[in-house]
């Protein structure tokens, strides 16, 4: 027994000098940067390849990724006028906000601050972005809608147009979507109506039948990190994206390209990046 532990210990060992050997290694020959995590506060390094990989972790502390640290930057611009830590936000229990499935890592910090719920489709607290209850509507001081709008089934206008709804007057959203640079945003199920996704020999397919009674398969199917609801419907087009959300009422509509090194935010040209838009009622 004490030998096996003693192995262990040898063999851990040797795995923490071969780690502290690779990492200085990469850090001599790799662009490392250094920079503060908007979100946890700690001050993290990765390589810069690494920074802007918009789903990959980069804050060694919190786990953070490019795409939530730039969420919370576009927030803090558009609830405080300049960019915040969020460790630093001023304490704003009144400020209703509603989440979209976000992530854990900035949604808990966030209920300590606001009033902020994180909903999902499938389980409570629930919120369905198709059909909202009428309760809900003109409530929330802000919104985060991020990676969800691609896997809404078509068409995607009501839920554009519900999330105005859910929305003050002066309310914020702070929305993102994969997008490519293309005259038009492909649709994969136009004509969805009644579905369901059905498991043959091993691989998902997806059966629809359309309004006219026409019974459509698909096979070629993109789901993100699961099954279900996380299927992927459509590939915005950026063009097409913001003249949607222009078209839901949506004004001061912003795109949040601009780097912020020393919070970890620095994009790849190719990268969708988080676009904000406000509720701005002329009439109240
Ligand atoms: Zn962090």
């Amino acid at each position: 027994m004490e030998t096996c532990l003693k192995i262990l210990r040898r063999a851990k060992r040797f795995f923490q000098l071969r780690m502290k050997f690779m990492l200085t290694r990469l850090s001599s020959h790799r662009d490392f940067r250094k920079f503060r995590c908007n979100i946890c506060g700690k001050v993290s390094s990765a390589p810069l390849s690494i920074i802007q990989g918009r789903e990959t972790a980069s804050c060694y502390y919190c786990g953070s990724t490019l795409r939530f640290r730039s969420i919370i930057n576009a927030l803090s611009l558009e609830l405080f006028g300049k960019s915040l830590v969020l460790t630093d936000f001023p304490n704003s229990s009144e400020l209703v906000g509603l989440g979209m499935s976000d992530s854990e890592i900035y949604a808990e910090p966030l209920s300590k601050t606001f009033k902020y719920t994180n909903t999902f489709y499938h389980r409570s607290p629930e919120l369905n972005i198709v059909s909202i209850v009428p309760g809900m509507k003109n409530q929330a001081d802000f919104i985060i809608s991020s990676d969800v709008f691609e896997h809404i089934p078509s068409p995607i206008e009501k839920a554009f147009a519900n999330l105005y709804e859910l929305l003050k007057n002066q309310g914020v959203c702070i929305f993102s979507a994969p997008y490519r640079t293309a005259d038009t945003t492909e649709e994969y199920f136009p004509d969805l109506f009644h579905y369901k996704i059905v498991d043959e020999n091993g691989k998902r397919k997806l059966v629809n039948k359309t309004k006219d009674g026409d019974i459509q398969v698909f096979d070629d199917l993109r789901f993100h990190g699961g099954s279900g609801s996380t299927l992927e419907m459509r590939f915005f087009s950026r063009s097409s994206l913001l003249k949607r959300i222009g078209e839901a009422g949506f004004v001061k509509i912003k795109v949040h390209e601009e780097d912020l090194p020393e919070y970890g935010i620095i994009w790849d040209k190719n990268s969708p990046v988080i676009i904000s838009m406000s509720k701005i009622e002329e009439s109240l």
